[in-house]
């Protein structure tokens, strides 16, 4: 399912191709983030026309809304939302531990109350399995407990070894046709803890494996460090997701330390502030130094918005609140995170990473800098996007 096409010689940044039911995805890919059935204020066709290849839904609001029958009645999710390329299913474990009201952890799985409405549910490793089976999404994930940026050691033990045994139970689930399933490997920013949760939910072996627990809320060096003490003890025949992550430049960094796959909701969140991104940085578009701004977002960009739209217009959009301007800075800043990863995947085919690395990072104002200083600073993944 995996064919790895390339190795870096200045990093560990792979060139590979996955193949699913849906089509096949080169890698390194961003996954926009459709977490309930709609990558936000985006249609199918235009994401298909910025080059999407894979987008992600999430088990736990869809188990929700619209519910598995409805789901089932659909033929599954890229029938009920019109996508016929690729999708990852989210577990729900990162909702269940970060947004619902926890009643209890039990051995198969955690009751809960609803975030919507309070009433009682019940998800765990079997449940997970069977809602993702149902959604019919090419890659599915593993049950996992995620622990927030902060947990105790104690905390963060119990949450990998959780992790190792539903792992182990949702390998045993069975899957939609065709679908691969990914595990996670947890651990926080303990070395031990991640290099024995990897070795253990590599030994069950799965079709991928991901990264998960960053992304929760903890500082970037904490981010990188997580990356690089799980990264080792991926096999390298397989590709690695990291979940939740991150700003452009992180994106570019994270290919370096051989991670192939990634989904944020930065790029439609941030359009939603008024904030575009640019090769030079993050701009807030809404600033009043774009009043009579007459260029597009950025020059040379091939994107719908930047090909007919001029930053003194969308200023105007956005001032009025027309649904129009976050429309087309959703556009934008998607199309940049999938042009990167397009530009990263050409600099691995031709060998002119590490140049392309050394350049982008030289031009790149941390968007981490840019966001705080417009108050909106990067939080931990956001189920709702
Ligand atoms: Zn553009």
């Amino acid at each position: 399912m995996f064919d790895l096409l390339k190795t870096d010689s200045t990093s560990k940044a792979r060139l590979g191709r996955l193949t699913t039911p849906h089509g096949t995805i080169d890698t390194p890919v961003f996954m926009p983030v459709g977490t309930q059935a709609s990558v936000k204020a985006l249609d199918p066709r235009e994401l298909l026309e910025m080059g999407t290849r894979i987008i992600l839904g999430n088990t736990y609001h869809l188990s929700i809304r619209p519910g598995m029958d409805i789901l089932r009645a659909a033929g599954g999710l890229h029938r009920f939302m019109n996508w016929p390329l690729p999708i990852l299913t989210d577990s729900g474990g990162f909702q269940v531990f970060s947004l619902a009201k926890i009643r209890k952890i039990q051995a198969h799985g955690v009751q809960f109350r609803s975030h919507l409405d309070g009433s009682l549910l019940f998800l765990g490793p079997k449940e997970s399995m069977e809602i993702q089976r149902t959604i019919g999404s090419d890659i599915a994930m593993v049950f996992d407990d995620c622990p927030p940026h902060g947990a105790t050691p104690r905390e963060v033990r119990a949450a990998v070894e959780r992790t190792m045994r539903w792992a182990a139970e949702c390998r045993e689930q069975p899957r939609a046709p065709g679908q691969h399933v990914f595990g996670i490997v947890q651990g926080g920013s303990h070395a031990a803890l991640r290099e024995e949760c990897a070795r253990a939910i590599v030994g069950l072996g799965f079709d991928g494996y991901a990264i998960g627990g960053v992304s929760v809320g903890e500082p970037e060096p904490e981010m990188f460090l997580a990356v690089e003490q799980t990264e080792p003890f991926l096999p390298a025949g397989q590709p690695r997701y990291a979940m939740g992550l991150g700003t452009p430049a992180q994106l570019v960094e994270l290919v370096a330390r051989g991670v192939d796959m990634f989904d944020c909701v930065l790029p439609t969140r941030v359009a939603r502030n008024g904030t575009a991104f640019t090769t030079q940085g993050a701009v807030s578009i809404k600033g009043g130094f774009n009043k009579a701004d007459f260029r597009p977002i950025e020059e040379g960009c091939e994107c719908f918005a930047c090909q007919r739209f001029t930053r003194a217009y969308l200023r105007h959009l956005l001032n009025v609140n027309e649904i129009l301007g976050l429309r087309m800075l959703s556009v934008h800043n998607s199309h940049f995170y999938l042009k990167l990863m397009a530009d990263i995947r050409h600099s691995l085919a031709s060998e002119t990473f590490g140049e392309f690395r050394r350049r982008f990072i030289a031009h790149y104002v941390p968007t981490r800098k840019v966001l705080r200083e417009r108050g909106a600073g990067q939080r931990p993944r956001d189920p709702a996007g």
